[in-house]
């Protein structure tokens, strides 16, 4: 048998690598390099464990990843000219996640790191029955909210040739770091404008959602050749349902660019050496705010005594 090529830890840039290092330098070292490696079986029995953790979601993040996926799915079948009865196509998805949450509390993911791991279980977080089931409750309110969408129909009215479900690139190079930040969805309008869409199930936080809606600007205009002027971002809350249109100009862009850069700079500035991307534990400072760590993957090797 042929060996595979080996992977190698390259540096590059993406919206959540810029919000872990953010809160916790510490987290951010153990998710990007401490982990590396840790899919081989024959790896080093701490990496392997520093892996496993880095794949935990919290319920809210599962949450927002089932309606992502379910989404996805929908659009898929819209492109295909099929169309989905509402609420059989709910029943399966909350069925599909109820085999995910058995599968993660019975510990599949320590032999199968890819399967659903919840951070819940694997902490043994103690959670009445009912915030499962309220869990469950706004996958299928988010859904509902999504089938009933003005902006779904506006979208069904488009040629589903330009819609972009996962075929436009998802990575760009931006001064010579691979940046990875993809919208969720893109259509052309009947007016020739492209809109890209980005479903939330969450709570809103305006400033991280203008940072990112703002690099997807530059990834229409890097990726697709986009003016930013020439595009509509819509950011699509499916829990309240509300879809809040943004326009970009020239001058925000620069302004998102400069705090790209900034954010490049600073996680290079930690690294041992920036040229081979080669990372020091010493080097990332622990967070003293205990309540990030209360929620974090790598409490367990971390801080322990929490
Ligand atoms: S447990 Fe706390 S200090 Fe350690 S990585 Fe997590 S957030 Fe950082």
């Amino acid at each position: 048998m042929r060996a595979m090529p080996a992977l190698t830890n390259d540096f590059s840039w993406s919206r959540s690598r810029d919000s872990t290092f953010q809160e916790c330098r510490r987290r951010y070292f153990y998710r990007y390099y401490g982990s590396w490696g840790g899919w081989e079986a024959d790896a080093p029995a701490e990496v392997r464990r520093l892996y496993i953790l880095k794949q935990l979601s919290s319920r809210q993040q599962w949450a927002g990843r089932v309606v992502h996926d379910a989404v996805e799915m929908a659009l898929h079948a819209f492109r295909d000219g099929r169309d989905i009865p509402v609420e059989p196509f709910i029943r399966d998805v909350i069925e599909r996640m109820r085999g995910e949450w058995k599968s993660s509390r019975a510990g599949r993911y320590r032999e199968n790191p890819k399967t659903v791991a919840l951070f819940e279980h694997e902490y043994a977080v103690d959670l009445p029955p009912e915030a499962w089931q309220a869990l469950s409750r706004n996958v299928s309110t988010c859904l509902r909210n999504f089938f009933r969408l003005p902006l779904l129909a506006t979208i069904r009215r488009t040629s589903p040739e330009h819609w972009s479900i996962e075929h436009w690139s998802k990575v760009f190079d931006f001064e010579g770091t691979q940046i990875w930040i993809a919208p969720d969805f893109g259509f052309w309008t009947g007016e020739g404008r492209l809109a890209l869409v980005d479903w939330k199930t969450g709570g809103a936080n305006p400033d991280a959602a203008a940072f990112q809606l703002g690099c997807y600007a530059l990834y229409a205009q890097a990726v697709l050749g986009v003016a930013p002027r020439d595009v509509d971002l819509y950011e699509a809350n499916l829990r309240e349902p509300q879809v809040t249109p943004l326009r970009w100009d020239d001058e925000r862009l620069e302004a998102i660019q400069e705090q790209l850069r900034l954010s490049i700079r600073s996680m290079k500035a930690y690294l041992a050496d920036p040229e081979a991307n080669v990372a020091a534990i010493t080097d990332f400072e622990r967070t003293e705010d205990l309540r990030i760590c209360k929620w974090c993957n790598f409490r367990a090797v971390c801080r322990p005594e929490l």
